[in-house]
């Protein structure tokens, strides 16, 4: 495995040179929207600590994403009235990660309806939107 390379998209959205619509933020974690969602309301989850994946995250940075993990799945049911939320999280290229910074999907699910295809641009308004009713639906 290589190491952590500095540069990656997310952690230019943590250091703001890169646009993000936030969700949630605290001293540990961001959720921001996922530019190319696979669902209405889908969302991204890091640590603002450096590490690639799962396999070279320490436990406290496993235990501080997993706790906004669960906020965000709550915040994304409750705001798009979801039947269910996948959690979704990916390990190196044959795992099939594509930005390395550990991130876990948080998506609201309805009955019968599928996930979208990856990498299908989203409609900027319409995200904006969804993150304003992400933000709205947080509880405690
Ligand atoms: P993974 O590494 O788990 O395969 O997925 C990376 C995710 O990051 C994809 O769902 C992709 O749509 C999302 N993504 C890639 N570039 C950007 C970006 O610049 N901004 C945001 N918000 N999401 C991004």
């Amino acid at each position: 495995m290589t190491d952590y390379d500095s540069d990656n998209i997310f952690a230019k959205i943590l250091r703001g040179e890169i646009p993000s619509n936030r969700v949630y933020e605290d001293d540990e974690t961001l959720a921001f929207m996922d530019i190319m969602p696979r669902a209405d309301g889908h969302v991204l989850v890091i640590p603002k600590s450096p590490c690639r994946n799962v396999l070279d995250a320490t436990p406290e940075q496993l235990a501080v994403v997993i706790a906004t993990v669960q906020k965000m799945a709550k915040a994304v049911k409750a705001a798009f009235d979801a039947d269910g939320v996948t959690i979704q999280q990916f390990n190196e290229a044959a795992g099939g990660q594509e930005v390395f910074h550990l991130h876990f999907h948080v998506l609201p699910r309805h009955e019968g309806i599928s996930m979208r295809p990856p990498g299908q641009m989203g409609d900027f308004d319409l995200i904006a939107e969804h993150a304003d009713r992400i933000r709205s639906a947080q509880v405690g």
